[in-house]
């Protein structure tokens, strides 16, 4: 199954990602994530792509078509995989729609009002380890820092800060927000409210997959 979640930064979609992964056996495959490691590696990418996604503007098609076609072929990927935050461009929606094996079954947009979205951003930190999440209000973790679930370092993501999450939010909404209409129009778009615990959210994405 290849399943795509839609959603503004901060609507859960990496959330959402993580507890799918378990449920349906299948990896989740974050852009996001794979430019962060590359940048903390210090590799030529990560130094490449550093500048414009600490400030909230989005790398290039061609650099994310090509971490995606190479994560792809990664051997846990052969039954499918869950895309988080990918695709971002009409471009990159319909590159992913050409890619051999690929075919999309569900595109699944979260949806979460714009005030909400800047809360969770700005208190957000990830666990350095397992890429856990908390947020300094909504889900503090249990010692100031320390991930509850591995003990990893909590860091404070350096495109969580206000200027670069307005830039995020506008960039979403002028580059990716079309892909909403762009799947709709192929029939392949549900939309779930983002709000409440990440389990309501879940449950409700898991009744759409139980329909088909
Ligand atoms: P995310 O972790 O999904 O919020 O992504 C963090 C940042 O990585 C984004 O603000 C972009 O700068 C970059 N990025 C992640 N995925 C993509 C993508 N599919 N296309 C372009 N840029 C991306």
């Amino acid at each position: 199954m290849h399943l795509v979640l839609l959603g503004a930064p901060g609507a859960g979609k990496g959330t959402q990602a993580k507890m799918l992964e378990n449920l349906l056996d299948i990896p989740q495959i974050s852009t996001g994530d794979m430019l962060r490691i590359a940048m903390a590696e210090g590799t030529a990418l990560g130094k490449e792509v550093q500048d414009c996604i600490n400030s909230g503007n989005l790398v290039s098609d061609a650099i994310v078509l090509g971490l995606i076609k190479e994560r792809l072929e990664k051997a846990d990927a052969t039954n499918g995989a869950i895309f988080d935050g990918f695709p971002r461009t009409i471009e990159q929606a319909e590159a992913l729609g050409h890619l051999e094996g690929v075919s999309i079954d569900h595109v699944i947009s979260i949806d979460v009002p714009q005030e909400n979205l800047i809360m969770r951003l700005s208190g957000r930190r990830t666990c350095r380890d397992c890429g856990g999440m908390f947020h300094i209000v909504f889900k503090p973790p249990v010692t100031d820092g320390v991930c509850n679930d591995c003990g990893g370092e909590l860091y404070q993501r350096a495109d969580d800060n206000e200027q670069s999450i307005r830039q995020r939010l506008e960039v979403y909404s002028k580059s990716t927000e079309p892909l909403v209409r762009f799947y709709t129009e192929r029939g392949s778009l549900r939309e779930v409210s983002g709000i409440g615990q990440p389990n309501d959210v879940s449950n409700r994405i898991a009744s759409i997959l139980d329909e088909n």
